[in-house]
Formats: structure tokens, sequence, C-alpha cells
């Protein structure tokens, strides 16, 4: 999830390959439908390396096992 702190400069989004982080009204937010916590591409999330606010967290209404982010990342590209 994407916290207060944001400054909306967007370098996050060019890091995410499920395309889940999009513009809100005031900061960006996380789709956690379309997050996988970078699952099957990287062993850390890409977005929280790029953030220069510090401002993406793990967010304690969606904590997902390893085995249910790898199902949503093979069913969000189909392999
Ligand atoms: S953790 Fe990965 S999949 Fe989730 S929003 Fe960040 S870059 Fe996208
Ligand atoms: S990289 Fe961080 S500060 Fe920039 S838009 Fe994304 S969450 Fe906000």
């Amino acid at each position: 999830m994407i916290i207060d702190e944001c400054t909306s400069c967007g370098l996050c989004v060019d890091e995410c390959l499920s395309s889940a982080i999009l513009e809100g009204d005031q900061i960006y937010v996380i789709n956690p439908d379309m997050c996988t916590e970078c699952a099957g591409f990287y062993i850390e999330p890409q977005c929280v390396k790029v953030c220069p606010a510090d401002a993406i967290k793990p967010d304690p209404a969606h904590c997902e096992s390893i085995e249910d982010l790898l199902k949503k990342q093979k069913h969000i590209y189909g392999e």
C-alpha cells in the first residue's frame, strides 16, 4: 500500500510489471488485486526499491502467502 508520504513522483509506476500502480486523487495507489508483490519476477517488491519517499509499505489488510501470490501472478500472466 502507498501511504500519505507519497510525493506523486510516479517513479514506481514503470517498475511495476503488473500495472498495479495507478495515479489516485491525492497520491498514487496500488490495486491489491493486481499486485503480486513482484512474486515470480523478483525476490523483493521493485516499487519499494525505487520509492524515494519510503512511501510503500505492506498492507495488513492483504497478507498473502507466496503460494497465493504466485497463483495470482499466473492468473494475471496466464502462464
Ligand atoms: S510490489 Fe511489485 S507488483 Fe506490487 S505494486 Fe509493487 S512493483 Fe507492482
Ligand atoms: S515512487 Fe513513492 S513517492 Fe513516487 S509515486 Fe510511487 S509511492 Fe509515490
